[in-house]
């Protein structure tokens, strides 16, 4: 099964493309986690792109090539979930490249959407765990203890591009640029969409099941 996921920061791509994952034995490949990790660890390519993160700021098409190349030099023969690549157009060709280098096709692509006033709502009361990248909400799944993961006990934060100002920013980077890479695969009548506003994390996720199961 591949499985790509589209939507705005905060549609809750990173929860439901985990749970989806766990569901098809999976993994899910998110290069914002992969840049995450690589920022915790300080490394040549954390510090790179921290700046552009932190402001809400796309990485520049050259870093995310480079690290697409290797994500892809696996071969995921049971599928993957992608959550946050492509996100330009030369992405979207890189990634058609890539397609067919393997001799894949995508079983479904599709686009989560939520209305603006609770994506803002969602992502100022997201917490995610510095160490392992668990993600809670203070208000629909909030952690057992406060600030504490319950998956592995390290501490929570509230992600630096979460801060409202960044969020501005992610939102029309999403708008500019994003939208274009969606928009080639709606044209081609490739994506499906899907608006889980109000919606639990549950019922979303069953919602989603239907859709790729409906395939
Ligand atoms: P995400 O966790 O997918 O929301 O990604 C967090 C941040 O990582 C984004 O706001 C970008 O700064 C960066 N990022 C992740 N994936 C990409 C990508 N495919 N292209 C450019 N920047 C990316």
């Amino acid at each position: 099964m591949r499985i790509m996921l589209f939507g705005e920061p905060g549609v809750g791509k990173g929860t439901l493309g985990s749970r989806l994952s766990e569901k098809y034995s999976i993994p899910r490949l998110s290069t914002g986690d992969l840049f995450r990790a690589e920022i915790a660890k300080s490394t040549p390519l954390g510090q790179k792109v921290k700046e552009y993160i932190n402001s809400g700021h796309l990485v520049p098409d050259e870093i995310v090539l480079e690290v697409a190349k290797q994500m892809f030099s696996v071969d995921y023969n049971n599928g993957f979930i992608l959550d946050g690549f492509p996100r330009t157009v030369p992405q979207g060709e890189a990634f058609s490249a890539i397609l067919k280098e393997h001799d894949w096709k995508m079983d479904a692509i599709i686009l989560i959407k939520v209305q603006i006033e609770e994506i803002i709502r969602r992502l100022s009361a997201r917490r995610q765990c510095e160490s392992c990248g668990a993600s809670f909400n203070l208000v629909s799944s909030p952690p057992k203890v406060a600030w504490v993961c319950d998956k592995c006990s390290g501490k929570l934060i509230q992600r630096p591009d979460d801060e409202p100002q960044v969020v501005r920013e992610r939102l029309s980077v999403y708008q500019e640029q994003t939208n274009a890479v969606v928009n080639y695969y709606r044209r081609k009548g490739l994506l499906k969409e899907i608006d889980v506003t109000g919606l639990s994390v549950n019922e979303s996720f069953e919602s989603l099941i239907k859709l790729i199961e409906s395939s």
